[in-house]
């Protein structure tokens, strides 16, 4: 869904060697769907407006909640991974003497 570039625009930094992926996805889904029902539920209990507004109100939340967060998300996956130099798996260097 959201994919990024192939290097920063500023630094250079290579994405490419970063494997995000899309487990941020699952886990944003989870919060952005409690948010989104608990929100709806307050506002129907506290307004009681007709269906048609609630779907008005919540389904362009929901879309611009999900494409923003996954930004977030996987920006802040790729923020952890470069701070933890983290990789595919390898086999750990032998020890200096
Ligand atoms: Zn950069």
């Amino acid at each position: 869904m959201v994919k990024f570039a192939d290097r920063c625009r500023v630094c250079g930094l290579d994405f490419s060697r970063y494997n995000v992926g899309d487990g941020a996805a699952a886990f944003l889904i989870l919060i952005i769907t409690a948010l989104v029902i608990g929100l709806a539920i307050i506002v129907q209990v506290l307004f009681a407006p007709p269906f048609l507004v609630q779907a008005a109100i919540w389904v362009p939340v929901t879309i611009a909640l999900t494409f923003w967060g996954t930004r977030v998300a996987k920006a802040a996956l790729l923020v952890s991974e470069h701070r933890r130099d983290a990789r595919e798996g390898r086999l750990a260097p032998p020890d200096e003497p």
